[in-house]
């Protein structure tokens, strides 16, 4: 399932996927609810076809401009015309998994209840047909001429007119006890049914005939599978029974009966009726066969209700979280440029407003942004948000902004995880590094990289050495657009020798030395992480925390001289 594959899609390995929260929220112990994984906020599909559709975008974004771009002005389209949007919206509230459904044809184990409703989302799939046909922007995403809707719409038809005239209206779940088969559908079948009309309509007024008989007004003439038709007559009557009726079976407080006259017509009834079950179940399996010969249309037009569900999906996505439509460039014009960005998911978990949107501007004269500031302040969302923004934009959607210049990326790379992998015998170090080394080997000058710390794991002068020399194969060699966030404040010292390295902050405000987070990111580096007081924060004992002032005053004093 993973992407892995070149040149046609942009590469999101296994780490990336993980690490962007793309399909499962890291946070431990969170339900399925409340998942706020990106695919979770950002699918407003109404069909399982949409869902699985914007599932696999997700893992294969596109990199061709043309079809990011026709992508976009669908989507674009939509947000334009709501009415139509809500239209086809509406409809698609009511089509079912129609792959899933003609699967279960193919290996014969559909039922007649799901045909009636594959018949009622194929015809309703040709009414979204009927709303995009006009519309040439859909028609280029689709890559669909006037004549392939014309022989689909012939083909759909027919299907949908093969169920139609062959199963009945409400069919039961079972398909091997009758009453699926419309009249006319097979002469044999039909003769059959009619000849057991005459036994039927017997039994049928048989009860009423009893009573008057009998005067016993609660007699009541009922069937079971295992005994068969029955009259039953209550305990208190049982002394108004004729002599003809012939016990059958007795309950607790009535006894049931059989005549001579009655077994007869229940053998008629029966015999005939596992004939009907025999014939009708045979017509089914072959209307199975028959409706499979369209199989190709059937995939085609799932495909285009897909395509149409995201896309609407994406427009409802754009006009609920006023989203922005991404100016998208070649790789080759390499500059990403986002004002006021904001990251897809936290910002719907906290109140409307409180997200601080931010500036980014990532382009060939400064291409990696070196990212400083205290804990808490925001840096890995910033530098997630990023790189999800980067994601949203080439899978075709618009992108949580006032506005966005995007150049295509061949890949995103994310080195973020803190989590050992110790069941696979790693430490929370090496799986760092092996983060680290995949980045260094497979990323391009047409790459993004994200780095959420580079070399916390070990001693901090080996960790700091690291984190420099990666930082600087990041520019000289590798040259692709870069955010690292960091606490090693000692690396703000390389944007004197790296020239396309920025460095910045995210502000606080500090008040009676109480900590407020901004949240927003500034030009400029910092040598303040703030630590202790977001440990404090956390409720660290006030003896822990007053000596780790201390210690750290001494610190400072010595300086830990490092030189760069
Ligand atoms: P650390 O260095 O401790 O890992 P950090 O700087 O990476 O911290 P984040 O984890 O990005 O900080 O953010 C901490 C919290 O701040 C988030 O959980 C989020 O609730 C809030 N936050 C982050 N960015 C913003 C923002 N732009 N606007 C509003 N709240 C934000």
């Amino acid at each position: 399932m993973l992407n892995t594959t070149k040149n046609k899609y942009m590469r999101l390995d296994s780490e990336a996927i993980r690490n962007l929260e793309i399909f499962q929220s890291n946070q431990i112990g969170i339900s399925q609810q409340t998942d706020n994984s990106l695919f979770s906020v950002i699918d407003f599909s109404k069909t399982s076809l949409g869902s699985r559709l914007l599932k696999n975008w997700l893992l294969y974004p596109l990199i061709d401009k043309d079809e990011i771009m026709a992508r976009l002005n669908v989507v674009e389209l939509f947000t334009n015309n709501r009415s139509l949007k809500n239209e086809i919206v509406d409809i698609l509230k009511n089509i079912i998994d129609i792959e899933r459904t003609f699967a279960k044809v193919g290996v014969k184990t559909a039922n007649a209840r799901d045909l009636v409703y594959l018949k009622d989302s194929l015809d309703k799939s040709l009414s979204v047909i009927k709303k995009i046909e006009n519309k040439k922007t859909v028609l280029k995403q689709l890559k669909l001429e006037n004549s392939t809707i014309k022989e689909i719409e012939k083909n759909i038809k027919k299907v949908i007119n093969l169920i139609e005239t062959t199963i009945v209206d409400e069919p039961p779940l079972t398909v091997r006890e009758g009453k699926m088969i419309k009249p006319g559908v097979n002469q044999k079948l039909d003769d059959i049914k009619e000849s057991i009309e005459d036994s039927k309509k017997w039994i049928s007024e048989l009860e009423e005939k009893e009573r008057v008989r009998t005067g016993i007004s609660k007699l009541k003439v009922g069937y079971n599978s295992v005994f068969g038709y029955y009259i039953e007559v209550t305990k208190a009557n049982s002394s108004l029974v004729p002599n003809n009726y012939i016990r059958k079976q007795t309950l607790v407080n009535a006894e049931r009966y059989i005549t001579e006259e009655l077994k007869y017509k229940e053998q008629i009834v029966l015999n005939a009726e596992e004939k009907i079950n025999e014939i009708e179940y045979e017509i089914f399996m072959q209307l199975l066969d028959d409706i499979l010969e369209y199989s190709y249309y059937v995939q085609y037009v799932a495909k285009i209700v897909a395509n149409i569900d995201v896309l609407t999906g994406f427009a409802e996505l754009a006009l609920d979280r006023n989203y922005v439509k991404p100016q998208i460039y070649e790789s080759k014009s390499f500059d990403l440029e986002l004002i006021e960005s904001r990251h897809p998911v936290v910002e719907t978990v906290l109140q409307t407003g409180e997200f601080a949107p931010n500036n980014c501007s990532l382009i060939k004269k400064e291409y990696i942004q070196l990212i400083t500031g205290p804990n808490m302040a925001g840096k890995s969302t910033y530098i997630r948000q990023i790189a999800l923004i980067q994601l949203l934009a080439q899978i075709g959607s618009f992108v949580p902004a006032f506005s966005a210049k995007i150049s295509i990326v061949d890949g995103i790379y994310t080195r973020i995880g803190a989590g050992d992998a110790l069941a696979q015998g790693l430490s929370t170090f090496m799986v760092e590094m092996i983060e680290t080394a995949k980045i260094l080997n497979n990323a391009s000058k047409n790459s993004l990289v994200i780095l959420d710390e580079v070399g916390r794991g070990t001693s901090t002068i080996d960790g700091l050495s690291i984190a420099q020399a990666v930082t600087e194969y990041l520019h000289n060699s590798v040259g692709c657009k870069t955010l690292f966030a960091t606490h090693f404040h000692e690396l703000t010292q390389l944007s004197l020798k790296l020239k396309h390295l920025g460095n910045y902050h995210v502000t606080v405000s500090e008040k009676d030395g109480e900590i407020r987070f901004l949240h927003k990111v500034e030009k400029g580096g910092t040598d303040k992480s703030y630590g202790i007081e977001v440990a404090k924060l956390a409720g660290v004992p006030d003896e822990v925390i007053n000596r780790a002032k201390e210690i750290l005053e001494k610190n400072q004093k010595e300086q830990l001289g490092f030189g760069l």
